[in-house]
């Protein structure tokens, strides 16, 4: 999981603080807290700590306006464990027959 070491990282140098609406945030609400890349690029993270910002959730969504945004999903990869990824599967083929488009839906005998 290096993923979510930038929030490590960005929790050690910057002030427990959002930096929109100013709340500060300690104990479990810290969980609350996100880091926030200033140019949106969740890739860039210098040590240093200048791309980015400490946002509270609320004023993060805010900030995106689109609801999510890849840069702070790597926060919910214990929920994405839970949807399954099957790369092999015994219903293979109703797999097939459910990805054709429209009419016939796999029900080819029926009618
Ligand atoms: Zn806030
Ligand atoms: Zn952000």
């Amino acid at each position: 999981m290096k993923k979510i070491e930038y929030r490590e990282q960005a929790l050690k140098i910057l002030p427990w603080v959002c930096g929109k609406c100013g709340r500060d945030f300690t104990g479990k609400k810290l969980r609350e807290l996100t880091v926030h890349h200033k140019d949106h690029n969740f890739r860039n993270n210098p040590p240093d700590g200048s791309n980015w910002e400490l946002l509270c959730i609320y004023c993060h969504d805010n900030e995106h306006s689109r609801s999510l945004d890849a840069e702070w999903l790597p926060t919910q990869d214990a929920d994405a464990e839970k949807t399954p990824t099957a790369t092999h599967t015994p219903f293979a083929d109703l797999k097939n027959l459910l990805r054709k488009p429209g009419k016939h839906k796999g029900k080819d005998e029926a009618d």
